[in-house]
């Protein structure tokens, strides 16, 4: 099996780019670092940093390991908490946080995780489309600060990568025998509001992923947001978004034969 993976990423237009992507042989991971909201988060650390050591933790054991994708973000999330335990205060709500999405093949299958709204959109060989994604929380009962402050982490709310390792298990998991699927799409969440908000089917979505290439995808985002009306939708007008395209080469191609040879 030979596999092909292509990636794009963008902060918010004038931003610093608070997404992370990480491309291995066999795996694809994107996380998306929660934005802070001025309150204080007791870690000296910013939300950068955060997500660049999740994401180098998860990239090591992704290559050394085949241990299951919840146990995997366990001990990455638990390595970094020992990481700044001495410094930080591991029981502020505020902590940097981060989503996770990851898509794994190996041993013959396609293994997929989602923690926190960052969505892994799956096309099979027969043209059907699933989307992974732990939505909890676009079903908030509030969005004010002080609410999601206090519904962070917990059963009532959402689950996220920060100072909880136990939040892997809440994440959303799925696999699908690699032989059943075409290619996959691993998204933070600014880079899936052409189907998200702006109604493009998914099958469009990923047709012209495949077609043009993460990089498209991102700045036809971006006009989509350009012409948008203040307010019309929840959040920010622009995100941080990041793209990774991972196509299951059929037997036979010029470049499935380049791979094994
Ligand atoms: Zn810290």
């Amino acid at each position: 099996m030979a596999l092909e993976f292509t990636q794009a990423t963008a902060p918010t237009p004038g931003g610093v780019n608070e997404d992370a992507v990480a491309v291995g042989p066999d795996f694809a991971i994107v996380l998306d670092g929660a934005t802070a909201t001025g309150a204080p988060t007791g870690c000296i650390h910013d939300v950068a940093w955060y997500v660049r050591n999740l994401t180098g933790r998860l990239y090591t054991k992704l290559l050394a390991s085949d241990a299951d994708l919840r146990e995997i973000v366990r001990s990455a999330v638990a390595e970094l908490v020992s990481e700044h335990t001495a410094t930080c205060d591991m029981t502020n709500p505020d902590s940097p946080s981060s989503t996770v999405a990851m898509a794994r093949f190996r041993n013959g299958l396609l293994e997929v995780l989602s923690l926190a709204d960052s969505p892994i959109v799956v096309e099979r060989s027969d043209g059907r489309i699933d989307v992974v994604v732990d939505d909890r929380t676009s079903h908030l009962p509030s969005y004010s600060r002080d609410a999601v402050r206090a519904l962070r982490n917990t059963d009532e709310g959402f689950w996220v990568a920060s100072t909880r390792p136990e939040a892997a298990d809440r994440a959303v998991v799925a696999s699908v025998p690699i032989d059943e699927v075409r290619r996959v799409a691993v998204l933070s969440d600014g880079a899936s509001r052409l189907p998200e908000r702006y109604g493009w089917a998914w099958s469009r979505f990923l047709s012209a992923l495949a077609e043009h290439g993460p990089a498209h995808i991102i700045s036809e985002t971006r006009s989509a947001e350009q012409t948008t009306a203040d307010g019309a939708f929840r959040g920010k007008p622009h995100d941080d978004a990041t793209a990774v395209l991972c196509t299951v080469l059929p037997p036979g191609t010029p470049s499935e034969q380049a791979a094994a040879g």
